[in-house]
């Protein structure tokens, strides 16, 4: 931590400085510059409350912090990078990882059908929304345990695991029964409470960005978890709010080559959410692939149209037999598998 003081910071200001700084259990090293006099501060400066603390005191011009404030989710926690087992899966390693499905389980057939079509194209996880955080609260809302069951049926069925969402920290050990995956989803990504649930469980947990969130705000969300003991933490970019309206959200692709720089965790992209459009769904997952993702998070609909929910960035069992395609040819380019 850096103190940058006032030029004209009196002699007993800058001595109360230096006793504060002691006492806050750091080593002062004063450096004097042409212009300027600082006091690099030596030792354990990721406490909440620290930098304002020094910064309100009298002659302190502003404090910068040197280390990140999130110490389990930083790089230097596991340099390696983090690899996710979920059943015979590896995510975070060489393999492409590829979660399709609904948005919502609306019934049998459709997450059936979506099943064996996205199994034959090269899906390794099955995707839907059981618990649904609408918008609107009249709009469908999910079937429940009832289409945890049905997405549980359809994923042993044709030898796929499964990733769901949880909404609510009372329902963790429901969806747990049933799910592979925990997907905690934008909307919930600073739900504490939620966070410090699943932190407690085993279980991967799949950490969407906040749609409002930092780099670093996601990556303190993703602390939480980790500081409870669950190492099995994955990210995933869904886009986040700018001014631009064309798509449903922006994506932020570069937090991929960001996320790499700052943290150990592997990361997924999940363009659907991130457009809102099918159309642009599988140029973006092309180029999440070749900027490094370790997998996708894709919605596939068998008639899209008649969709409960996210219909128009729902991508046809066709569409999405032919990404796949394109992707296993790009896969090999930039080192991985599909
Ligand atoms: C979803 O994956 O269906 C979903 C609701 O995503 P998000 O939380 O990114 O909006
Ligand atoms: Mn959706």
């Amino acid at each position: 931590m850096i103190i940058v003081l006032k030029p004209d910071i009196t002699d007993k200001e800058f001595e109360a400085v230096v006793k504060k700084v002691k006492e806050l259990g750091l080593e002062p090293k004063v450096l004097q510059g042409e212009f300027l006099k600082v006091i690099a501060c030596v030792g354990e400066e990721r406490r909440e409350g620290l930098k304002e603390t020094l910064e309100s005191l009298y002659g302190v011009e502003k404090v910068l912090q040197v280390m990140y404030p999130y110490r389990l989710a930083a790089k230097e926690a596991n340099p390696k990078g983090t690899k996710v087992k979920v059943g015979d899966i590896v995510i975070g390693g060489e393999e492409f990882v590829v979660m399709a499905g609904p948005c919502s389980v609306e019934n049998e057939e459709q997450v059936m059908k979506t099943a064996e079509g996205v199994k034959k194209a090269g899906a390794k996880i099955l995707r839907g929304g059981a618990f649904k955080p609408r918008t609107s609260p009249y709009s469908f809302q999910g079937l429940g345990e009832e289409g945890l069951k049905l997405l549980r049926k359809a994923a042993d069925k044709f030898g796929m695991l499964v990733i769901t969402e949880v909404l609510d920290p009372r329902d963790v050990e429901i969806v747990s029964e049933y799910s592979d995956i925990l997907q905690i989803g934008t909307r919930n990504a600073q739900n504490f409470p939620l966070l410090r649930e699943v932190g407690n469980t085993r279980k991967p947990v799949l950490l969407k960005r906040g749609m409002y969130m930092t780099i670093e705000e996601w990556l303190l969300a993703a602390e939480y978890i980790l500081a409870g003991g669950n190492p099995n933490v994955i990210l995933c970019e869904r886009g986040i709010r700018t001014f631009e309206t064309a798509t449903r959200n922006t994506l932020d692709l570069s937090a991929i080559p960001v996320l790499r720089e700052k943290t150990h965790l592997p990361i997924v992209i999940d363009p659907s959410h991130a457009t809102g459009k099918r159309n642009y769904v599988p140029s973006m997952a092309y180029a999440a692939l070749a900027a490094g993702a370790d997998g996708l998070l894709i919605e596939v609909h068998p008639e899209p149209d008649k969709a409960l929910s996210d219909g128009a960035q729902s991508l046809t069992l066709e569409l999405f037999s032919n990404m796949m395609e394109n992707l296993k040819k790009i896969a090999p380019v930039v080192g991985r598998k599909i």
